[in-house]
C-alpha cells in the first residue's frame, strides 16, 4: 500500500481528461475473450498497424520485431491468475524497451484486458495507451522507454520475488540498442551476484537502434558471450521461430544452476511487412495512406495462411 502523501501523487499524475475508451483494468475487464483468441502473430500486427495509423504516430519496426517473443510468453509461460493483469501472483513481464509498447498492446488485447475502442484511441488526447510502456495501464509493469531502466526494475522485481520464496518469474524485454546502457549491466552484475534464477532477459536483437545499425554506433559482439560472462545462462534463438522461442524458454527454467537467464532472439526489424523488414527508417516513421494500404495487404495475405 502505498502512503497516502504518494498515492494522492499518483492520481495527481493522471490524466485530467477522461479517456475517450477507458482501459479495461483487472476489476471490470472482460473475462471470455481471452478464450477466443490465440496470440496469432500476423493478427497482432495488423493490430499494431492499425494502432499506428490511427494514431499518426510509429515506433512499428521496434514492435513488429517482437511479436513472436511475445506470442511465446503469454500464450505459454506467463502466468495471470484469474487472468487479472494484478493478481498478487502473477509473473512479470517488464518491456524495458517501451517504445515497442504497440506489440504489448495487441497482446493485451488477446488477452481481452484491451478492447476494441481503447485500441482504436491509441496516442490520441485523453487515451491512457502511450506511445511508451507506462505502469499506470493495468498489464503495464514498468514505465519504460528511457532506455537502460526497466531491466534493473524487473531485477528489483525478481529480488524482492525471491527473497519473499515466491514462485513467480520475471522476464524482461531488451533492444539491442538498449544495451548501450550502463545501467543493464549493472542490473546484470545484481542479478548474477544474488543468483537470481527466477529472471529471465530476452533480447530483441534485430542489429538496428534509432540512429543506425548496433554495431556502427556502439558494437556490441557476441552477446551470449557477453552476458555469459556477466553470470548468465545463456541461448541464442531464431527469435521469430515460436517453437524454438518456447524450447529455449522451458530448457533455461529448468536449468539448476542458479544463474538469471539470458535468450538472444536474432530477429528482422520491422517483421512481417516486406518493404519494412531491415529498413531502419521504419523505426519511427509516420504511416501515410499507401505505406498503411500495402502494409495491411501484406498482413491480410499472411494471416490468410493455414
Ligand atoms: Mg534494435
Amino acid at each position: 500500500m502505498w502512503p497516502s502523501s504518494l498515492a494522492d501523487r499518483r492520481d495527481s499524475l493522471r490524466p485530467s481528461v477522461p479517456c475517450e475508451a477507458p482501459v479495461l483494468h483487472a476489476a471490470n475487464g472482460p473475462r471470455a475473450a481471452v478464450h477466443e483468441r490465440s496470440f496469432e502473430p500476423a493478427r497482432m500486427r495488423r493490430t499494431i498497424l492499425e494502432m499506428a495509423y490511427a494514431g499518426s504516430t510509429v515506433h512499428i519496426g521496434c514492435a513488429f520485431s517482437i511479436v513472436e517473443l511475445l506470442t511465446v510468453l503469454y500464450r505459454h509461460h506467463l502466468r495471470y491468475p484469474g487472468n487479472d493483469p494484478r493478481a498478487a501472483g502473477r509473473d512479470y513481464l517488464v518491456l524495458s524497451k517501451g517504445h515497442g509498447v504497440m506489440a504489448q498492446y495487441a497482446c493485451m488485447r488477446e488477452k481481452g484486458w484491451l478492447d476494441d475502442a481503447c485500441i482504436g484511441a491509441y496516442f490520441r488526447d485523453g487515451t491512457e495507451l502511450k506511445g511508451l510502456s507506462d505502469s499506470r495501464v493495468a498489464g503495464l509493469e514498468v514505465t519504460s522507454g528511457s532506455l537502460g531502466h526497466g531491466l534493473p526494475v524487473a531485477v528489483g522485481i525478481a529480488m524482492g520475488l525471491k527473497r519473499r520464496g515466491a514462485d513467480q518469474k520475471v522476464y524482461a524485454i531488451t533492444g539491442d540498442g538498449e544495451l548501450n546502457e550502463g545501467t543493464i549491466w549493472e542490473g546484470a552484475m545484481v542479478a548474477s551476484h544474488h543468483r537470481m534464477d527466477n529472471l529471465m532477459v530476452l533480447v530483441d536483437r534485430n542489429g538496428f537502434q534509432a540512429m543506425g545499425t548496433t554495431e556502427d554506433v556502439l558494437a556490441l559482439g557476441d552477446l551470449e558471450a557477453k552476458f555469459a560472462s556477466f553470470g548468465f545462462e545463456t541461448l541464442s534463438v531464431d527469435g521469430h521461430d515460436e517453437v524454438a522461442i518456447d524450447a529455449a524458454v522451458r530448457r533455461l527454467w529448468t536449468s539448476i544452476t542458479g544463474k538469471p537467464k539470458a535468450i538472444i532472439a536474432r530477429t528482422i526489424k520491422g517483421k512481417g511487412v516486406p518493404f519494412m523488414e531491415a529498413d531502419n527508417r521504419w523505426h519511427y516513421t509516420r504511416l501515410d495512406e499507401r505505406s498503411y494500404a500495402a502494409a495491411l495487404q501484406s498482413l491480410e495475405h499472411a494471416e490468410a495462411q493455414p
